[in-house]
């Protein structure tokens, strides 16, 4: 057994299962794995760290986070690259700093308010927000105890609570979410509280802006999902060996973080115009995941799209000769929401008539 990461042969013990598109990014109806064919070490260790970083730093992980579809208890974000910056619309910069959740409802991707802790400081320039209802939950868990130990040092000037209330006298979420805190260890003080009607939020805009710079972590991590949905395909086509091919072994330590290359030279172009016949007719971006690859000049090149935001392409290596055929290519539709997907066509006749391509090397019609 080989990992088609590391190239590295190990005993079946020492493999794991490998989520094409990690579980972070939404569980689907079916979720595409690669079995045995990624060892512990690749996997677990160095994915992982990649995964938390893009999740963390990166503007399609926080956005991903405002939805919390796995309804988690904290939210990370970790400034480095990625600057997130909010105007809540309710006339006083106080309420900016709360952070903004998303919820889907009928064909809709709206706002919605969260009781919330926010505690700044998270790796030098970031913070951290703990959803009040669901830490309640996890109390006296193994987690919450955890929790305890990377709050340890915790500033009262880094702490703030943002709560729903009957009016500016009911003090019952405050009081809780101080309680909360306390058994977090964490003796809150209030310095400053401010009050606004629900009048106040009515008719106004919630604005997000969240800026990009994408950093290596965030790459490394566009190519791993791009060369997962390659490799997955080549499984299907029943050509495994192909991901032994030197041509591959550049992206590979580069994505294991074995080889430095210029970020451009991964990542070589960032857009935003639509890819798929449905974004292109509705003249808008389905809120999904987008993974595509084909041969362009001698090259693999594979086109990644997170929740409907930037269009990422990615250089996986040039196309082994074996590969070279006309019909090389394929492509997907992701929708977290309803935990479904399907396969995409660059055949016209083929757009919107319902027929599902599979996965594969050679499925571009
Ligand atoms: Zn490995």
């Amino acid at each position: 057994m080989k990992c088609i990461y590391c190239n590295k042969e190990k005993e079946k013990e020492l493999f794991n299962i490998e989520h094409v598109l990690p579980r972070m990014l939404g569980t689907f109806q079916e979720n595409l794995t690669i079995k045995g064919h990624v060892c512990k070490n690749c996997n677990s260790v160095i994915f992982s760290s990649l995964e938390s970083r893009f999740k963390e730093d990166s503007e399609e992980g926080i956005f991903w986070q405002m939805y919390n579809l796995n309804d988690t208890y904290q939210v990370r974000i970790r400034e480095e690259f990625t600057k997130t910056s909010f105007m809540a619309g309710l006339g006083d910069d106080f309420f900016n700093d709360i952070f903004p959740f998303f919820k889907y409802k009928d064909g809709e991707h709206c706002i919605k308010f969260v009781d919330q802790i926010k505690i700044k400081n998270y790796c030098k320039d970031g913070y951290l927000i703990l959803l009040i209802d669901n830490l309640k939950k996890i109390r006296g868990s193994s987690r919450f105890k955890k929790l305890i130990q990377n709050l340890e040092g915790t500033k009262n000037k880094d702490v703030s609570i943002f709560v729903g209330g009957q009016n500016d006298k009911d003090r019952s979420k405050l009081d809780e979410a101080t309680s909360l805190l306390k058994e977090l260890g964490i003796d809150y003080k209030e310095k400053k509280g401010k009050f606004t009607g629900l009048e106040g939020i009515e008719g106004k805009e919630f604005r997000i802006s969240v800026n990009q710079n994408i950093g290596s972590y965030v790459a490394r991590f566009l190519a791993k999902i791009s060369f997962n949905y390659f490799s997955y395909c080549a499984f299907q086509s029943e050509m495994g060996h192909i991901l032994f091919h030197d041509n591959f072994f550049s992206i590979k330590d580069y994505i294991l973080g074995k080889k430095d290359l210029p970020t451009k030279e991964v990542v070589i172009s960032i857009q935003q115009e639509p890819i798929i016949y449905d974004e292109k007719i509705a003249r808008k971006r389905l809120v999904g995941h987008t993974i595509v690859f084909y041969k362009f000049n001698g090259e693999i090149l594979s086109q990644i799209s997170f929740l409907g935001k930037k269009i990422y392409t990615v250089n996986l290596g040039k196309i082994p000769e074996e590969l070279n055929k006309d019909n090389f290519g394929c492509g997907h539709f992701f929708y977290p929401f309803n935990q479904k997907f399907s396969g995409m066509s660059q055949n016209p006749n083929k757009w919107n008539n319902g027929v599902q391509e599979g996965f594969g090397l050679f499925k571009s019609y």
